[in-house]
């Protein structure tokens, strides 16, 4: 079981299985709401435990389409953990339990600020990795 919680701790759920993906956006909306590197986690694999009712939903004006989610004590950025798709990601950094994975890619390296510098090997594409 993989135990994930906000700073504030009024949020907390777990998975069931470990999460099927890592990687990085460095596009400027991850960046500022601290949620640049976020795993993939199914639904049904996501067993909320408490505080579902605090998380809440920043949806930005079109042409940007993805939802962020929040909590409203503390602010930790929780990805779109409130997504009703089969699989959706996850702020990488809520997670309580250590577990196997590495980011295995970097996408919108083009919007990096140059004082981050990329240290692994994973593979890099300019803007989002399927449309590149
Ligand atoms: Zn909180
Ligand atoms: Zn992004």
């Amino acid at each position: 079981m993989i135990k994930g919680s906000c700073c504030c701790e009024a949020v907390k759920f777990e998975l069931l299985v470990k999460p099927s993906m890592m990687g990085t956006c460095h596009c400027s909306r991850c960046r500022k709401v601290g949620a640049s590197t976020i795993v993939f986690v199914k639904r049904e694999d996501l067993k909320w435990i408490q505080g579902k009712e605090h998380v809440a939903l920043y949806q930005p004006a079109p042409p940007y389409k993805y939802g962020r989610c929040f909590c409203n004590m503390c602010g930790t950025s929780l990805g779109e953990i409130l997504s009703e798709e089969d699989s959706f990601p996850i702020a990488a950094n809520v997670f309580d339990t250590e577990f196997d994975l590495k980011n295995q890619f970097h996408e919108f390296v083009a919007e990096k600020p140059s004082w981050y510098e990329i240290c692994d090997s994973a593979e890099q594409s300019e803007g989002h990795p399927k449309s590149s």
